[in-house]
Parts: structure tokens; C-alpha cells; sequence
């Protein structure tokens, strides 16, 4: 049998940090079998669902780089089918109409409660035959097996039993007709051939309504894995409160997919005491039968060091592609600039996020706004006016512009100077990128290009020539 597996979000806000866990998991089974894998997007709740949450899922999966390989099927465009099994149940008489006022199953709930008795349908309506009349509108009921007992062979949480005369009779149809989550689900799983049901441990009490139902279908039922969910640092079920549990946050914030991805897919599997996993290594090694079985907890320092790590490692082309975006943040065109590539090469050692490679970077491509004042006060003197003024007639004459050349002469004009060569790249430093922190001095000249270099040291000898004349 094909390996199917499936992402079934509903659209109520954004892709979360667990959704995209799921998703992956349910991705890489697919992937590691040769199998597909399906996005489902479960919208029938249309007070809540919305087309900006569903792009939001869509562009989720895209940074991340989920691709589904069937879908995105949505469940208000199956609605005819879902009346159709509504009828063949009615029909089958797996399914019947229920009358009951809300004021009678309100009473019932309160009456249970007060008897310390577990809120549930009481089957006043199971033995009704008499078709609706004109003008009513009744639920419709799924008629659960009364007796014996359903067990669930999860995967990750092994054989789980539950009672039949625990499940009652849900409803499948409201009054208006529309059906709800468990009847949809199970359609679609059927009609979609899923194999695999890999979905959040929140669901594992509706697996038991959802066999039985598959069951008055004749289906054969899928293979269930239901993965613990995801708890802050401080124990808690990971919320907003731990800060962003929105996948493109953290694209906001500067982390890598890639880093994400590995991040996520240890969250609750593992595979020795291995930390790093390529795409192909996890596809390779990841199995569900490997998912832990209690929660997990996030732990935002863990996916700092990988994003760090994948910074350093990754294919600096691929790093520019992604800083390109971040740069774009800071309304800079990075083709008015060194090149990203060159540029990425430089800075992959020193930032631990891409929002820190962004901003350590604008100099490069905009004017200094702001020149840090106490390396000015420092390092701008008059005493370094000579040198400086040496320095940028040598640049402005030397034949080749390369980090090696432009090294050469801040060292042999050091010299010349009578100065250490940390006494002549200092001042250069803050005066082509404002500041006492770049990247190495040659390497930073090169970059940042001749017209630039000789622009700035203008402006800082115009500083110094400033301070002389007030002096
Ligand atoms: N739509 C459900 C949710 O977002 C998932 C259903 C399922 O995976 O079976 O929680």
C-alpha cells in the first residue's frame, strides 16, 4: 500500500510552531516510503476560518519548504460529498435525526452534573422513525455501537481501549445541515486513501468516534500516530506568552528553515544523541515509531546554536538568498552594494541570526547615519590626520581594488607613519563604517568599494579638519 500521509490545519491563525511539526513529521514519513503527501485545509468552521490564515499556512509551508504533493483540497469544496455519506448513513440507519431542544439537552447536562455523571447525549432520539416534517430542522446523530469496547493501535502511544458506553452519539449534521469535524475528517481520510494519520495527542479522544464511524463505512482505517505536544520552558503548553510560536516569526526574527526544520524535528524524536540532521538524513532516519511519548519542551537557546550552526555551514549563495529578504527589511536593494555572495562569505562566522547579519550590514550598502561618538572622540584625533589623509591619496592610486592590495597599503602607509598597523586600521575602521566592529579591515575596503572608501574618509578627515580648527 502507498504510503498517504497529511497536513489537515484548520485556518483560524497562523502556522504554528506545532502545526509545523506535525506537518514535517507527517512529511518526512511520506518522503522516506516514496508516498505523497497531502495538504487538507479544514475550513468548514466559517466563523473562524479565514483566507488570510490559510495563505498565511500556504506561505508557512513555503519558507519552510513542506511541499505538499496533492491539494491544497478544501473541505468547503467537498460538501456535496459529505451530504451524500450524511444520507447513506441516514439511509443505513447508522445515523438518525434528533429533535432535542437545546433548553432539553441543557437540562440533561446540568441534571448529569449535578449526579456527578459524565455530560452526555442520552439516546432519546436513537428509536425515532419518523422522517423530519416540514420546517424542522434536527441534527443528525451518529448512532455509536452501544457495547464492547474500540482500540486505538497508536503508534507513538501504543494500544489505547476505549469503552463504547464512554463515546455517545455524536452529532455528524447541525441543524443547518453542515457537517462537523469528526464526520469530515473521516470522510476525507477515506476518500483520500490516507495511510498515515500523524496529527497533535489533542486528537487522540476523537480517534475512537472516528474508527467507529469509518467503520459504519466499511473503510479501512489508517494508522494513527499522535505526537505529544509542545510545552514553553516554564512547563506549560506552549503559547504566544513564550514568545513566537509563529512559524514566520522566526523568519522575522532571522532564523534559517533549515534551522527551524532540524530544531523541530528533534523536538520530540531523536535519533541517538545526534543534534545536526540534513533534510536527507532526517527522511532517512526518521520513523515514527522513534516519537517520544511525553511532551517536550521548547527551548529557544537550542535553536539559536542551530541557527548559528547553519549560518556558518550553509552554502553562502543560499544564505544570501535569505539575507536578501532581511536586507530588504531595511529598504536596501542588494544590488546596490558588494556582492551578497562575497558579502554573506564575511559575515557567516560572525552572526548568530540573519537579523543580525542584516543590520551588521547596512553600511555596506547606505550612508552612515550614525557614527558611534565615542569611537569618534577615540579614534578621529588630529594627530591621525596625516596618515589618514596618506592613507586615502594611496587608496585612491592604487591600480587593483582587492582586499590583498587595499591590505597592503594600510599596512605599508602604517609604516611609512611610523605607526603600528592597529594604529592606522582603527581610525579607517570608524571612518568607513562609523563604528569599532566589522569584519577585517581588507576584507571590509573591498567590500564596501573604492568610491565609497575614499567618500567616507573625506567626511572623516573633514571631521578631524573640524576639530582642528576649533582646537
Ligand atoms: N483540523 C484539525 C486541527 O487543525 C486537525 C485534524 C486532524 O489532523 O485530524 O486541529
Amino acid at each position: 500500500m502507498t504510503t498517504r500521509t497529511r497536513f489537515a490545519p484548520s485556518p483560524t491563525g497562523y502556522l504554528h510552531v506545532g502545526g509545523a511539526r506535525t506537518a514535517l513529521y507527517s512529511w518526512l514519513y511520506a518522503r522516506k516510503h516514496g508516498g505523497r503527501f497531502i495538504l487538507r485545509i479544514e475550513d468548514t468552521d466559517l466563523e473562524r476560518s479565514t483566507t488570510e490564515s490559510v495563505n498565511a499556512i500556504l506561505e508557512g509551508m513555503t519558507w519552510l519548504g513542506l511541499e505538499y504533493d496533492e491539494g491544497p483540497f478544501r473541505q468547503t469544496e467537498r460538501m456535496e460529498r459529505y451530504q451524500e455519506v450524511i444520507h447513506r448513513l441516514l439511509d443505513e440507519d447508522k445515523a438518525y435525526y434528533c429533535y432535542c431542544s437545546r433548553e432539553r439537552l441543557e437540562a440533561l447536562r446540568a441534571d448529569q452534573m449535578a449526579n456527578k455523571q459524565k455530560p452526555r447525549y442520552d439516546g432519546c432520539c436513537r428509536d425515532l422513525t419518523v422522517p423530519p416534517a416540514e420546517g424542522d430542522s434536527p441534527v443528525v446523530r451518529f448512532r455509536n455501537p452501544a457495547e464492547g469496547s474500540v482500540v486505538v493501535k497508536d503508534l507513538v502511544r501504543g494500544r489505547v481501549v476505549f469503552n463504547n458506553s464512554e463515546l455517545d452519539d455524536l452529532i455528524i449534521a447541525r441543524s443547518d445541515g453542515s457537517p462537523t469535524y469528526n464526520l469530515t475528517v473521516v470522510v476525507d481520510d477515506l476518500d483520500m486513501q490516507i495511510s498515515h494519520v500523524i496529527r497533535g495527542d489533542d486528537h487522540l479522544n476523537n480517534t475512537p468516534r472516528q474508527l467507529n464511524i469509518l467503520d459504519a463505512l466499511n473503510g479501512t482505517a489508517p494508522t494513527y500516530a499522535h505526537v505529544p505536544m509542545i510545552l514553553g520552558d516554564d512547563g506549560k503548553r506552549l503559547s504566544k506568552r513564550h514568545g513566537a510560536v509563529s512559524v514566520m516569526q522566526y523568519r522575522e526574527e532571522g532564523y534559517l528553515p533549515q534551522a527551524l526544520l532540524n530544531y523541530l524535528v528533534r523536538l520530540g524524536w531523536s535519533h541517538g544523541d545526534q543534534e545536526i540532521f540534513s533534510i536527507d538524513e532526517m527522511i532517512n532516519l526518521f520513523d515514527i515509531e522513534d516519537i517520544n511519548s511525553s511532551a517536550s519542551a521548547f527551548n529557544t537557546s537550542k535553536l539559536l546554536w542551530l541557527n548559528q550552526h547553519y549560518i556558518k555551514e550553509s552554502p553562502p549563495e543560499h544564505i544570501a538568498h535569505h539575507l536578501s529578504w532581511h536586507l530588504g527589511n531595511h529598504d536596501i536593494d542588494p544590488t546596490n552594494g558588494p556582492d551578497l555572495v562575497e558579502l554573506v562569505k564575511v559575515q557567516q562566522e560572525r552572526c548568530k541570526t540573519l537579523v543580525e547579519m542584516a543590520e551588521t550590514s547596512v553600511y555596506f550598502y547606505k550612508d552612515i547615519e550614525h557614527y558611534d561618538e565615542k569611537a569618534v572622540a577615540k579614534q578621529l584625533k588630529p594627530e591621525i590626520q596625516g596618515a589618514l589623509s596618506a592613507l586615502r591619496d594611496n587608496l585612491a592610486a592604487l591600480d587593483q581594488w582587492t582586499s590583498e592590495s587595499a591590505h597592503e597599503v594600510v599596512k605599508v602607509t602604517a609604516e611609512s607613519e611610523g605607526l603600528k598597523l592597529g594604529k592606522l586600521a582603527q581610525p579607517l575602521r570608524v571612518a568607513v563604517t562609523g563604528g569599532t566592529v566589522s569584519p577585517s579591515i581588507d576584507k571590509t575596503l573591498f567590500l564596501l568599494g573604492r568610491q565609497r572608501v575614499l567618500q567616507r574618509l573625506d567626511h572623516a578627515l573633514k571631521i578631524i579638519e573640524e576639530k582642528v580648527a576649533m582646537a
